[in-house]
């Protein structure tokens, strides 16, 4: 049996770090959001808790269905890396802890500050990020494949980003914990994202299982994910909890946390949103889940399934446009396509006012950034039936048919001709042949 938990860093959307005043954001240099709080220097001290910061860490217990405390205290966590300025991080007791989230138990909730960043093969030291502030979140070992470990990653993402807890463009990182066959807990370190996190987890299970095959023990052990092999490698440093001599930090009073939770709206329910949305229209939950991951998506769904059909407005949004963003490896928000413009054309296919294909095709040159409106227009007042005029070439030249089966691709051009000479030239030639190739394997 394969057991899987998670300790999930998610950096917090605020203005400011956790204990100064320095912009959270990205910065456009290294070491250009510091002061000698979050840089370590000697006799600085830290500022008082963030306010906003632990609002976000409270409501992202509410997010995970936690008990939650009243106060918390600030703990130093102890460790020597060049990216941390005053050996030790700190971190606080839990926030919330015995949560429940998409079936998975959570252990606690923390709030910390994160560390700078070391480059080993430079040898530089960026602290822009030293001190801005996370949550971690400690999972129960309930996950049991890594096809699990992508999906739960996912729901929390998008619950965390609805409840405005999560920076949207900040990556969540993992540490992932993988015991397989009732033997010991193997930590993969610092993995970064849904994908990996999942292949981290693949790549233990599968070398634990080759381990043990070869009559070797799995002893306990920190491992770290290698993003580029797809691997899981030896760390060298060996943590344990012993190692990191927590103490109370003794410039910082106990946060409180009670009032906090009363300043704040309840956050949406995720999960019951995912549940719900397949029920009422029977997708798949990765299709759930990624209208429900771009806001526009999810609007132009509502809009289609109010004016037109929920079959066409799955057809359109999930099959179509997904697969045509997809292929630009694009959102809708970032290409050149406006969500009225689909709407309109799914609507005028809808009406039968235009054919499939040139649904299709107009929705292709919307995306490639064309204005398609004056195109749209003469399609529907007196555009081609395609369809039709294919199906009227076919059945007036079975010799050409013929030769098309016998393998001959020039009948292919014969009956382009034949279509574009019945309607005037007005069928665009590309869709035409596609059309007639459709017609002539059916
Ligand atoms: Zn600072």
């Amino acid at each position: 049996m394969t057991r899987i938990g998670l300790e999930v860093h998610v950096p917090l959307d605020t203005a400011a770090k956790l204990y100064c005043r320095c912009p959270a954001g990205e910065a456009q240099r290294p070491n250009a959001h510091v002061c000698p709080t979050c840089t370590g220097q000697p006799g600085a001290r830290p500022r008082g808790v963030n306010e906003r910061a632990v609002e976000l860490a409270v409501q992202a217990a509410r997010v995970l269905d936690c008990h939650r405390e009243e106060r918390s205290t600030v703990l130093r966590k102890h460790y020597v890396y060049p990216d941390l300025p005053n050996n030790y991080q700190r971190t606080t007791t839990p926030v919330g802890r015995e949560g429940s989230f998409w079936e998975v138990g959570i252990r606690e909730v923390h709030l910390e500050e994160d560390p700078g960043a070391f480059d080993p093969g430079e040898g530089t030291v960026d602290l822009n990020r030293s001190g801005r502030p996370l949550v971690e979140i400690v999972t129960e070992p309930d996950l049991s494949s890594p096809e699990e470990v992508t999906t739960w990653f996912r729901v929390l993402r998008l619950a965390l980003e609805r409840a405005g807890v999560a920076r949207p463009e900040a990556e969540l990182k993992a540490d992932v914990n993988v015991s397989t066959d009732g033997g010991d807990r193997v930590e993969v370190k610092n993995v970064v994202g849904a994908r990996n996190a999942a292949r981290a987890a693949r790549f233990e299970i599968d070398r634990q299982r080759r381990e043990r095959d070869a009559g070797r023990e799995v002893g306990m052990s920190t491992r770290h994910y290698d993003e580029a092999k797809h691997t899981t490698q030896p760390s060298r440093e060996k943590e344990t909890v012993g190692d990191y001599r927590y103490m109370d930090e003794p410039d910082l009073r106990p946060i409180d946390l009670s009032a906090p939770a009363q300043r704040l709206d309840p956050p949406a329910d995720v999960p019951s949103r995912v549940r719900e949305l397949r029920a009422e229209v029977d997708v798949e939950l990765g299709e759930a889940l990624a209208l429900l991951e771009e806001p526009e998506l999810e609007e132009l769904f509502a809009e289609l399934r109010e004016r037109t059909d929920d079959g066409m407005a799955v057809d359109v949004v999930l099959h179509r446009l997904r697969g045509e963003l997809d292929y630009r490896d694009t959102r809708l928000a970032e290409s050149p396509a406006r969500r009225d413009t689909v709407a309109e054309l799914a609507l005028a296919w809808h009406a039968d006012e235009i054919t499939k294909h040139v649904f299709t095709r107009l929705l292709r040159a919307h995306l490639d950034g064309e204005a398609i409106g004056d195109q749209l227009a003469a399609e529907r007042d007196g555009g081609v039936d395609l369809e039709a005029a294919v199906e009227e070439a076919i059945e007036a030249n079975p010799g050409a048919v013929d030769d098309y089966e016998a393998g001959e691709e020039g009948a292919v051009n014969y009956l382009v001709g034949q279509v574009m000479q019945a309607t005037q030239g007005r069928a665009d030639p590309k869709e035409t042949r596609e059309t007639l190739r459709e017609a002539l394997e059916n």
